[in-house]
């Protein structure tokens, strides 16, 4: 196993940084057992990092550091039962394109898909379209390494309330390592693109929520225009995506890159970029792979806060969202992408029982983010919204004790796992356990 000492450890946004004084490649499950004995038995704390895309602390850590990304093999694609079984560090993109070799898709994907498979479970990283859960609610069982170095399977059927603790555990419980996830035969979807207005959003907004398999869109500051991105099955053949990918990468990467440079270098130019970007939304409508059109490459760098909240309030909150950053002039111009997930069953998870509609703040890398982010997240308290774990907020231990119904439970099998708190560093000992 390749072992590197002092090597520095920073995530994708650049907000968190740790020297680890070990850093771990294992290559087997043999290999993350070692690691978790040897953390043992010389007092270390363990922290697992999968792509690093999480903009919180989670996986910061001065002890050992264990990377999985050699332990990616895919075990096993069970085509009659729909599943695979495939080792946890393993990305969504490698996951993705062996699937499709076999005609099988996730049913749901995020904006990108560079993550691991177990980062993604772990901190309950989600897509949209009300009819899917977030990517842990794709988990059949699940496989952790523990803190005493031994094996613990569980799925829906064998211990189904540890199961839904383990899902979104942020490797609070061990390692995950092995993982077996529900697919689909690869669909094809109609997609489209166009710009509508936000009097017609809140209008359709419940039919386009429910006639469409995904739905998203996303709201411009001080602009009237929404971006609508709609897709439905369809049984058409697929076409290229080439084109539609090149434009997409310049428009969402490059252009936007350089009217992010002039918003930080000139923030008063934010409120007339947003209404610039919105009003150039051009319509696009293609035919193609699911796995060709949920995810896209992210080059522009940024901070994001996301929070959940019950799909019945969202119309609400979209008007208290337009009214504050107009009243407060925030000098923003990245849209709020506003995302809807089924409920589901794990513990931590923000839409845990509850239809849930997310909505994400974004500043560019650079720009102040906190007034901004501080009076959208009054909002989204204002409706019981719950944060996601990958992306900054500003909650306490306190806090989630009243927004999870779990959490105490959570706790609970958390310490009964992991008694010695090797699996712990000073972010989440402040955030979970209040200290
Ligand atoms: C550009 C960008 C786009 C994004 N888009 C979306 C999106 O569309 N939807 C969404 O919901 N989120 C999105 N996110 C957030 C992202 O999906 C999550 O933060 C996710 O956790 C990142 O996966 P990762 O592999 O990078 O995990 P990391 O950030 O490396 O780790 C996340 C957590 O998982 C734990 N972990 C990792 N591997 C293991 C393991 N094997 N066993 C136990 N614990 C483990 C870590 O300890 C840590 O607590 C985005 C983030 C970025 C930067």
């Amino acid at each position: 196993m390749k072992v590197l000492e002092n090597k520095r450890w920073v995530n994708w946004a650049s907000t968190s940084k740790s020297i680890p004084a070990s850093t771990f490649y294992p290559e087997s499950i043999e290999d993350v057992r070692t690691v978790i004995k040897k953390a043992k038995a010389s007092g270390k704390k363990v922290r697992v990092v999968g792509a690093g895309h999480s903009f919180t602390p989670l996986a910061n850590c001065d002890d050992y550091l264990m990377c999985l990304d050699r332990l990616k093999r895919i075990e096993s694609i069970d085509v009659i039962n729909q599943t695979v079984t495939v080792q946890a560090g393993i990305r969504l993109s490698e996951l993705g394109d062996e699937l499709a070799k076999q005609g099988f898709a996730q049913e749901n994907l995020g904006d990108i898909n560079v993550q691991s498979l177990a980062g993604a479970i772990s901190t309950g990283t989600h897509g949209t379209g009300i009819q899917f859960g977030n990517i842990p609610s794709q988990v059949e069982e699940l496989t952790l390494v523990t803190a005493t170095g031994e094996l613990l399977t569980c799925s829906k059927e064998k211990d189904q309330e540890l199961f839904q603790a383990s899902l979104i555990s942020l490797g609070l419980f061990g390692v995950i390592v092995k993982v077996k996830l529900r697919i689909i035969k690869a669909p094809v979807y109609d997609f489209r693109s166009e710009k509508v207005t936000f009097e017609q959003l809140q209008e359709q907004l419940p039919k386009w929520i429910e006639e469409n398999t995904h739905f998203e869109f996303f709201m411009f500051p001080f602009s009237e225009y929404i971006q609508t991105k709609k897709m439905k099955v369809s049984s058409a053949r697929p076409q290229s995506v080439r084109h539609f990918h090149r434009k997409n990468v310049v428009i969402e990467n490059y252009l936007f890159y350089l009217v992010s440079e002039v918003c930080r270098l000139y923030p008063k130019s934010s409120k007339r970029m947003s209404q610039l970007s919105a009003k150039s939304v051009s319509k696009q409508v293609i035919t193609a792979n699911s796995y060709d059109l949920f995810t896209t490459p992210r080059k522009v760098k940024f901070v994001e806060m996301e929070y959940a909240i019950p799909i019945e309030a969202l119309q609400d909150a979209l008007d208290e969202i337009q009214k504050k950053i107009k009243k407060e002039q925030f000098q923003v111009h990245f849209p709020i992408e506003c995302r809807m997930v089924a409920a589901d069953e794990s513990w931590l998870s923000p839409s845990y029982q509850r239809k849930s509609a997310y909505l994400a703040f974004h500043m560019y890398k650079g720009m102040p983010f906190e007034s901004y982010f501080y009076a959208m997240e009054t909002i989204m308290d204002s409706y019981a919204g719950r944060p996601h774990w990958g992306k900054w907020h500003s909650k306490t231990k306190k806090d989630l004790e009243h927004l999870y119904p779990k959490f105490a439970a959570f706790l609970k099998t958390r310490n009964s796992l992991d008694p010695e708190h090797i699996f712990i560093n000073d972010y989440l000992r402040q955030l979970i356990l209040g200290r």
